[in-house]
Parts: structure tokens; C-alpha cells; sequence
């Protein structure tokens, strides 16, 4: 369901009520001298002091516990590219809007102006004692990599670049259902992913995690192989014995992963394909291949791609507000593969479920099946669904910091 805004629309959006889109609400009281004294001093110094004593108390006496950063520095906004901190700040205001009305998380937009690794990481890491969490935005690759991994070495809060495990929990869902309806176990199919950047590496990552043996990637020379001498470590971690062709990549596969930009691959490429692939093309706003040109070459296919007016949206608000609901309310210090696996796992699930009257009465009465492989964002039951599997998971991996957890009370309470 595609809804076309103009420019001025946007702009509009955006100034007014107030400039941006979002702001502080409190939520003690503050009537009396009483209240004063109790919110500010002398008052607030007595929770200052047990934090001192016991810093587990931070989740208790402030709003640590259900606050995360949003935090970039404008290198990689959506295909806009390296526009600074500054420009960056109505996607991550987004966010915050995102996090709060789908998952009634708190968060706050940090827009870091340095692109260099070392002075970003200081930068967040400073911060962070302010934070449950941080989701990291928009930071171009391969530095983002370094950049995730020091800060979830560093920190004991979770850490999440959105770009790249959002995207890999939505398409790991996607290919959850997609596969079994194409009957065929992700084991024995031949999936080539187009691009070799911030989400392709970290799709892939989770791809082979979910099973997917047989994965060729490449980048803008081409196929990702042994012999090539221009790959970072990243890229390293995928290749592929032969020098193939993009042709001979392309030939008998079962599915493809497009992350790239417009035109990487054409309708012949997908005419080389098996009969009825997955094909998923979602370079922003452009995909690499319309769905009518996937199904031109291949009528049976099942095709998704990164925008609202097709079929099968990959959209990541399917999973980060609720990802952080979970990681936030068993208080994780990370974010690790068994939560992300759930994660996908449980959107997977939802989309097999019948759509609620609710859904039903905007969105028409979608059913599983090659349209519809996914769940569409508003569908409510996400919360209890996506954020469950994720605390859970944590709880199991022995991430939780919380230790007494009941699953089906935490889910009803979640359903509230
Ligand atoms: P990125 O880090 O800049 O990666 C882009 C990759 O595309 C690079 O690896 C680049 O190769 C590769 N590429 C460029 N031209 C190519 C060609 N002709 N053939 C093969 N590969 C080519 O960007 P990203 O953040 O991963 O995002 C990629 C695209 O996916 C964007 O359009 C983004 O909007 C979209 N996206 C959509 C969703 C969604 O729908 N939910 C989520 C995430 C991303 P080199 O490494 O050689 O430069
Ligand atoms: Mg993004």
C-alpha cells in the first residue's frame, strides 16, 4: 500500500507543529514544593548515591531502562549517501518515532560528527552510561563493522547496527517462508547475493547461520573469489573457489539476494534462474529489478523488495523496535545470533498466522502465500510475537541480566 507525498508535504511534516518530530515528556509529577524537592534537590541526590553504590540501580531510578540511542554520523542515509551528521538528524528523529509508537521504547537521536572509527567509538562510548541500548544508523561500510564490533566489545549494553541485522532478520524471515514454499531447505539451494556491503555481509552472515550452504556474493567488480586481491576481511569471509561470471552465478540459482544499487542485474540474469527463485531486490528507493521485469523472465517467482507499493515489503520496522522491546526488558548485554535467529523465527511465523479484522479492513484480507511472505508493519501482534522470542532467546543464552523470567506472564503483559 503505497501512499505518494510531495515534497511540500514532507517539508510541512517536518515544521509543524513544532520543527521536528519529536520531544521530551515526563512522567513524575511536578505540582508542589514537595514534588520539586523529590525530583531535584535535595531529593534526587538519595538516588544518585545508591547508583553510586550499586550501579544495577540506574535501571530502577531512571529511564536507562527503556532508552536507547539512535546514533550516526551520516556517512550512508538511506541512498542519499554521506550527508553529514547534521542532515542526518530527520532519519534518526524518524527512528526515535518509530521506536516509540511501535514499541513504546524511549529514545533519544545522537548525530556524531566524526567519521573516524577511533573518535566515534569514544564518542558513543561516552554516552552510553546514559543508555539501555544503542542502535547504531547510517554509518557507512566497512567501517561500520569495526566500529559495531568494538562497541559491542566494549560496552555491556547491547549494541545493534540496524542496517545490517535489521535487514538480516527481516530477509532471514523472508527466506524462512519463501523456502518452504518454493519446498526446497535453504541446505540445497544456490543463493547469490548482489552487493557486498553493510547489509549484504551481515544477510549472508545470518543466511549461512539459518543453513544456506552454497552462497556466492558479489560486489561492483563482480563475483567475490579467492583470486581477487582487492577484498577487504569482510568480503574475505565469502569467497568462492572459481572466478565465475556474474552469468555463471546466476545459472541454476535458486534465489537472489539484491542489496545493491539500481541495474546490477538485468531480466536475462533472472531468466537463468530455476524455474520459480526467490528474488528479493531491494536497493532503496530504486530496487536493482522491478517485479514486473522478475516476472517476466520468471512468472513463478517470488519477489520482495524494499518498498511499500509492491508485495512482500522488507521493511525493518518489522524487527529493531521490538528487538530492542525484548533486549530492553530482560536488560541483555547483547544482541547475539540465538536472538536475532528468534527474531526472524518469530516474523516468519506471524506471517502464517490469518490477519486480524483489524488488518483486514485496511490491508484486505492477505493470506500466506507468494504476496505475502511477511507480516505488514502495523500488524499489531509483532510486539508480543518478535519481542517474546527475543527475551526469551537472551534469557536462554544467558545474556539476561534479569534472572527470574516467565515467558507467558512477560507475553500477556507484552499483549496488554
Ligand atoms: P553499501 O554498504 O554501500 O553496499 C552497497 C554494495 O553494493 C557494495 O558492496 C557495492 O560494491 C555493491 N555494488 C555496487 N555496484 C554493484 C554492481 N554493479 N554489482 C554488484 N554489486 C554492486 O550499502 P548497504 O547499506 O548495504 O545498502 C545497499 C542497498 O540496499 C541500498 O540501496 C539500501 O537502500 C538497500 N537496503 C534496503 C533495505 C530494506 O529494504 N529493508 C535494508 C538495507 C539496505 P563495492 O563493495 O565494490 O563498492
Ligand atoms: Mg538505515
Amino acid at each position: 500500500m503505497s501512499v505518494k507525498v510531495t515534497k511540500q508535504e514532507a517539508l510541512d511534516y517536518h515544521k509543524s507543529p513544532n520543527p521536528g518530530k519529536v520531544a521530551i515528556a515526563t512522567t513524575t509529577e511536578l505540582e508542589t514544593q514537595r514534588d520539586l524537592s523529590l525530583a531535584y534537590s535535595p531529593g534526587v541526590a538519595f538516588p544518585c548515591e545508591e547508583i553510586k553504590k550499586d550501579p544495577k540501580l540506574a535501571y530502577e531510578y531512571t529511564a536507562k531502562s527503556n532508552l536507547v540511542a539512535v546514533v550516526s554520523n551520516g556517512t550512508a542515509v538511506l541512498g542519499l549517501g554521506d550527508i553529514g551528521a547534521l542532515a542526518s538528524k530527520p532519519v534518526m528523529e524518524g527512528k526515535a518515532v518509530l521506536f516509540k509508537k511501535f514499541a513504546a521504547v524511549d529514545s533519544f537521536d545522537i548525530e556524531v560528527d566524526a567519521t573516524d572509527v577511533d573518535k566515534f567509538c569514544e564518542a558513543v562510548k561516552a554516552i552510553s552510561p546514559t543508555f539501555g541500548g544503542i542502535n547504531l544508523e547510517d554509518i557507512k561500510a566497512p567501517e561500520c563493522f569495526e566500529i559495531e564490533k568494538r562497541l559491542i566489545e566494549e560496552l555491556n549494553i547491547p549494541v545493534m547496527h540496524d542496517d545490517q541485522h535489521g535487514t538480516a532478520i527481516i530477509t532471514t524471515a523472508a527466506l524462512i517462508n519463501a523456502s518452504e514454499m518454493m519446498n526446497k531447505a535453504v541446505e540445497d539451494m544456490k543463493v547469490v547475493v548482489v552487493g557486498a556491503g553493510a547489509s549484504a555481509i551481515a544477510c549472508s552472515t545470518m543466511y549461512k547461520e539459518l543453513g544456506v550452504k552454497t552462497l556466492i556474493m558479489c560486489d561492483s567488480k563482480g563475483v567475490i573469489h579467492k583470486g581477487r586481491k582487492d577484498l577487504n576481511k569482510y568480503k574475505k569471509d565469502f569467497v568462492v573457489e572459481e572466478a565465475l561470471s556474474l552469468e555463471e552465478a546466476f545459472t541454476g540459482a535458486d534465489m537472489v539476494l539484491g542489496l545493491s544499487r539500481p541495474g546490477t542485474f538485468t531480466k536475462e540474469h533472472i531468466a537463468l534462474m530455476n524455474e520459480e527463485p526467490i528474488v528479493f531486490t531491494l536497493a532503496n528507493p530504486t530496487p536493482e529489478l522491478f517485479p514486473d521485469e522478475v516476472k517476466e523472465a520468471r512468472p513463478k517467482a517470488i519477489v520482495g523488495t524494499g518498498r511499500s507499493d509492491f508485495p512482500n515489503q522488507v521493511n525493518n520496522v518489522l524487527g529493531f523496535p521490538f528487538i530492542f522491546r525484548g533486549a530492553l526488558d530482560v536488560k541483555t548485554r547483547k544482541i547475539n545470533m540465538t536472538m536475532k535467529m528468534a527474531a526472524a523465527k518469530a516474523i516468519a511465523n506471524l506471517a502464517r498466522q490469518p490477519l486480524t479484522d483489524e488488518l483486514k479492513e485496511s490491508f484486505g484480507d492477505l493470506t500466506y502465500g507468494r504476496e505475502y511472505i511477511i507480516p505488514i508493519p502495523f500488524d499489531k501482534r509483532l510486539m508480543v510475537e518478535v519481542s517474546s522470542a527475543v527475551a526469551n532467546a537472551a534469557v536462554q543464552t544467558g545474556v539476561a541480566r534479569v534472572k527470574e523470567f516467565d515467558l507467558e506472564a512477560y507475553r500477556k503483559n507484552l499483549a496488554a
